[in-house]
């Protein structure tokens, strides 16, 4: 089950973070000692008040073993290698691996399949994997198009498919001290060609990583942690750097999902913070947007009228799964969900209920601030 940091407090103050992550000092915090570190296609940082010394190296190595496990691009990687094998076949994995894959089987246990990493041929079809980001990009696979347009709906009708979405039907084995995972023994056939189930843990990979490097300056307290613009782990931020109390909060501005470049700030420390969004990764056609966020149910981007999500309490990997899995359930099933199984988390759901922009939060007036012309509804 998922073991919420629910004791940890959403507070009032100071110190300003944005999940765009700019850094703006203040009340009395001195220098700021500032580490970045370019992995998963975006930017971890690590901000102390104090130099990292060593754990620079043990973050450095934790970010390469997440990589490892989890990137698409990066050759033998474990999600690689259980792409390419057989339907069927037992294959060795990192522990990295093995604890990223039980976390998301988790999460997709949890969230009934709305979280559910088995997606890995729905995000390649509709163009979201990392080879199209690549400048030189050129059509490989059967179902490739341009870049970026709405496929063929025999494949989205074969790739929902259960036979290659069922992660509830991946094995995961430790014995030994060795990692092993099995992919199902079921394809689905498009003219002729079989296909398999592909993973894409791109929807827990930077929260789990997050997690660990907070681990490592966790002591430190005050600090915090961002992978990519979407987890941050804040620092319990008790003490100013020469000891002294310090009874501020970080100011965690929540980018705007449309227009204004933030909807909502929310002030909190000694927890972590997630957020998923339309407006990260999508594209137009014929006026109607396409997210990167899929409906493992349908096939297709999302399209409920729920924009972004952000969710403070819950470890980052969970978090991270929990803001894709509750963007997908939409507004009402999430708001349920997050009463029934989040007690204790607080959440911002953004939506688009024609034109208008209007929040749903669980969160008490002293946790947030407005910052723009959305509508609020506390649930
Ligand atoms: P980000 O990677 O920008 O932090 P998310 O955490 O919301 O965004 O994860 C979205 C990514 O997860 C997508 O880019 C895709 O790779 C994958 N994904 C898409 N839909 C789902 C889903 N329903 N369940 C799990 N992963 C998904
Ligand atoms: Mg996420």
């Amino acid at each position: 089950m998922f073991s919420l940091r629910l004791s940890r407090k959403i507070l009032a103050f100071a110190l300003a973070v944005g999940f765009s992550l700019t850094v703006l000092s203040g009340c009395g915090v001195k220098a700021v000692a500032y580490d970045e570190y370019g992995y998963f296609g975006s930017l971890t940082r690590v901000v102390t008040y104090e130099e990292l010394g060593e754990d620079k190296t043990k973050i450095k190595n934790v970010l390469n073993d997440v990589d490892g496990a989890i990137s698409l691009s990066v050759e033998g990687s474990d999600v690689r290698a259980f792409n390419d094998a057989q339907p069927g076949e037992t294959i060795e994995i990192s522990r990295v691996g093995y604890e990223i894959f039980t976390l998301a089987m988790q999460a997709y246990a949890l969230t009934d399949g709305a979280y559910n990493p088995a997606v890995g041929l729905l995000v390649d079809l509709w163009g979201f994997s990392p080879r199209f980001n690549d400048s030189d990009y050129a059509p490989v696979k059967p179902y490739d198009r341009e870049r970026q347009s709405v496929p063929n709906a025999k494949y989205i009708e074969a790739f929902k498919k259960e036979e290659v979405t069922d992660f509830g039907e991946v094995k995961l084995l430790k014995e030994d001290s060795k990692y092993y995972v099995t992919k199902p023994n079921t394809s689905v056939e498009v003219d002729g060609v079989t296909y398999s189930m592909q993973i894409d843990l791109g929807g827990i990979g930077k929260g789990y990583a997050a997690d660990k490097c907070a681990e490592i300056v966790d002591k430190r307290e005050n600090y915090y942690v961002s992978v990519g613009a979407s987890s941050l782990v804040l620092g319990a931020n008790a003490k100013t750097p020469d000891g002294a109390p310090n009874e501020g909060s970080w100011k965690v501005t929540l980018a705007s999902p449309r227009g204004e470049s933030s909807y909502m700030s929310v002030f909190a420390k000694n927890v972590s913070a997630s957020t998923s969004g339309d407006y990260e990764r999508y594209f137009v056609q014929d006026g109607k947007r396409y997210s990167h966020i899929i409906d493992p149910s349908t096939g297709y981007p999302i399209d409920n009228g729920v924009a972004t999500v952000s969710l403070f309490g819950a470890t980052s990997a969970e978090g991270d799964t929990l803001t894709t899995a509750l963007m997908v359930m939409g507004r009402n099933k999430a708001i349920d969900f997050i009463r029934n199984n989040l007690t204790g988390c607080k959440v911002a759901i953004a939506t688009y209920e024609g034109e208008a922009g209007k929040v749903y939060t669980n969160m008490s007036d002293s946790d947030f601030e407005l910052s723009s012309s959305f509508e609020i509804e506390k649930f």
